[in-house]
């Protein structure tokens, strides 16, 4: 589900009007950030103590148990401030400082339903973060319709953050793009040649073979339904192509999305379900942190030690990226989606990953782990006719449904511009 877009623009005009800084000029300073129970018992109130007006703010509910909320004003500073005590119910906070103001995370205890609204205080400066106890339906109805507030999106200081326009997806997607086109696909199965991947030899299974399988499917379907996209494979046939040239096939056939077909293996016989893998850094600045210490982005391949990275660069791929990992993102969330309705998959969930396959293809990217070949049960559907029909439809309705959005999009785009 989206939000209406046009209402979303109107509310932020709303909100502009009614609550234009008459003193633009003064300087913010988030001193302390202060939380209580509210006095009727009817959840909390955040309060952020700030010395100056903000430009606005911004709250989202995008997981049952998060609450985003970005404040914007790009002269704020926030070097100092005070936390707020610990509190029940509330499992951690995460700040965020960037170029275009402050963010927050609340993550909140597992089955602690809080809706979450903001307003500011009508004397002072400062905002209040209304948390109001709810149930599990409304919420999980608020976190469908909400979209994550993406941090990386905001690290970028080099571009002009146009905050209105991060409001609706389909924009976000225009504004980190630059009007591309989406007309490349660049189809991966994983593995082949002497390299069969993971194995399942009691049933004489290999991951390279079911990997292929799959990809000639959905390139198959792509050709078929989406005539103006062309499709480029790493390899057809049972042969090797190292890491390395799977990234550099995409980068020279200037691909818009490189998908790559794996499947998963586990010492646990038990262990079944989807993953899917988007090309990225860290969705927060504690993920950040820990990539950074462990100064390594992990290959998923079998064989294949972590790839050491510096500081240094992963800022710049953070920042080079950060469109591509939007797109990516949003294409792996809307394949998890086809595996899980569609196809009645278990998801183990979308997760990111710095992996080599991708780390080389400057282009947004995605790896699909089907299911277990360890697993006998999911091993034969994923060898069977039956299964990789289903897995690779799948994956192409989350492809052209990606399409049909993103065209849309370029389409407003261009109609608003010859306004
Ligand atoms: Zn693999």
């Amino acid at each position: 589900m989206e939000r209406t877009p046009i209402l979303a623009i109107l509310l932020f005009t709303l909100l502009h009007l009614a609550w234009m800084p008459s003193q633009l000029s003064a300087q913010p300073d988030l001193e302390r950030i202060s939380l209580v129970e509210r006095g009727d018992g009817y959840g909390y109130v955040m309060r952020f103590h700030l010395t100056a007006a903000v430009d606005s703010f911004k709250v989202s509910q995008p997981e049952p148990e998060l609450i985003q909320m970005m404040i914007y004003s790009p002269t704020l500073t926030a070097n100092d401030f005070l936390e707020p005590d610990r509190f029940s119910n509330i499992r951690n906070v995460e700040y965020h400082k960037n170029p275009s103001g402050f963010g927050i995370d609340i993550f909140l205890e597992e089955n602690i339903f809080l809706k979450a609204n903001a307003y500011p205080d009508a004397n002072r400066r400062h905002l209040l973060l209304n948390m109001e106890w709810s149930d599990a339906t409304e919420i999980n109805r608020l976190a469908d319709a909400s979209e994550f507030i993406l941090w990386h999106n905001y690290m970028d200081e080099l571009s002009v953050i146009d905050y209105e326009f991060y409001e609706g997806s389909n924009d976000e997607l225009i504004r980190l793009r630059n009007g591309y086109e989406f007309n490349v696909i660049v189809i991966d199965a994983g593995h082949g040649g002497h390299d069969p991947g993971a194995i399942n030899r009691s049933l004489g299974l290999r991951e390279s073979d079911i990997a292929l399988a799959v990809a000639l499917k959905v390139g198959a379907y792509i050709e078929e339904h989406m005539p103006d996209v062309e499709v480029i494979y790493t390899r057809t046939d049972d042969t090797f192509v190292d890491l390395d040239e799977r990234g550099l096939i995409a980068t020279r056939a200037k691909g818009d999305l490189f998908v790559s077909i794996h499947a998963n293996s586990a010492r646990n016989a038990q262990a079944h379900g989807t993953e899917i893998y988007f090309l990225g850094m860290a969705r927060s600045q504690s993920a950040l942190e820990v990539m950074k210490r462990e100064n390594s982005v992990v290959n998923l391949e079998n064989g294949g030690g972590p790839m050491q990275l510096s500081d240094q660069e992963l800022l710049i791929y953070e920042m080079a990226n950060a469109g591509n990992i939007a797109i990516s993102e949003r294409i792996a969330s809307m394949i998890d989606d086809q595996f899980r309705t569609r196809a009645q998959r278990r998801s183990r969930g979308v997760k990111q990953a710095g992996l080599m396959a991708l780390w080389h293809a400057s282009t947004p990217g995605v790896l699909i782990e089907l299911g277990f070949i360890s697993n006998p049960t999911e091993a034969r559907y994923m060898a069977s006719e039956y299964g990789q029909t289903i897995l690779a439809s799948a994956i192409f309705r989350a492809i052209r449904d990606f399409k049909e959005e993103y065209d849309r999009s370029i389409r407003r785009e261009n109609r608003a511009s010859n306004e």
